[in-house]
């Protein structure tokens, strides 16, 4: 396995409830390192563009509503395996299907408000990376 770093985000629903350090937490405990974070409010352009994938689906307005409804904590994570590591430590999409002990079963509030982002590829993890970061932002 090898090193890999990922972007993470701490969505509003968990910004505005203080969890930031709730999900730091959890990040840490599974063993990834937190070598890049800022707190910022994504505008909606910003989220758009994040999200662009999702363009087509009914729930695209609501999420980039969501997104920009308060700040969000934008981070780079790294550690063996981090890209479906981090899949793993966040849970399932809906937090009703979400395992015991993931964020999303700890803090999520529905499966639109679900507390964090982590990418899902390598390829999508360097381009959400470069969204947020310069090189000169991220200490590993
Ligand atoms: P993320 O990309 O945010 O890490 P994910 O990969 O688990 O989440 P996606 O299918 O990529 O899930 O959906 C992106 C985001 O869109 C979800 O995290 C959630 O905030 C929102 N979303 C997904 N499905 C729904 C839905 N049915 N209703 C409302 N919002 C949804
Ligand atoms: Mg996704």
């Amino acid at each position: 396995m090898a090193v890999e770093r990922t972007f993470s985000i701490i969505k509003p629903d968990a910004t505005e409830r203080n969890l930031t350090g709730g999900v730091n937490a959890v990040i840490e405990k599974a063993g990834l390192r937190i070598i890049a974070q800022k707190r910022i409010q994504m505008t909606r352009k910003q989220a758009e563009t994040f999200y662009a994938v999702h363009s087509a689906r009914p729930f695209f307005g609501e999420l980039v509503d969501f997104m920009i409804s308060a700040p969000v904590v934008v981070q780079v994570l790294e550690g063996e395996n981090a890209i479906a590591k981090y899949r793993d430590v966040m849970g399932a999409t809906d937090p009703s299907k979400a395992a015991e002990g993931t964020i999303r079963k700890l803090f999520a509030k529905s499966i639109g408000e679900n507390s964090v982002h982590g990418s899902d590829a390598a390829e999508t993890a360097r381009i959400e990376i470069a969204q947020f970061f310069s090189g000169n932002e991220i200490a590993g």
